[in-house]
């Protein structure tokens, strides 16, 4: 089974929105929106 996370700090987006405005590509996930558990992973 695999179990894939969803990035808690883009909530599973892949980017989050900066205050400023606009969004950026998530540096936690790197885009990818889920946790590097590195288990879903070819
Ligand atoms: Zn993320």
């Amino acid at each position: 089974m695999m179990t894939r996370t969803a990035c808690p700090y883009c909530d599973g987006h892949g980017y989050v929105q900066l205050l400023l405005g606009g969004s950026e590509t998530c540096y936690c996930c790197q885009g990818t929106g889920s946790e590097k558990e590195g288990e879903n992973r070819r």
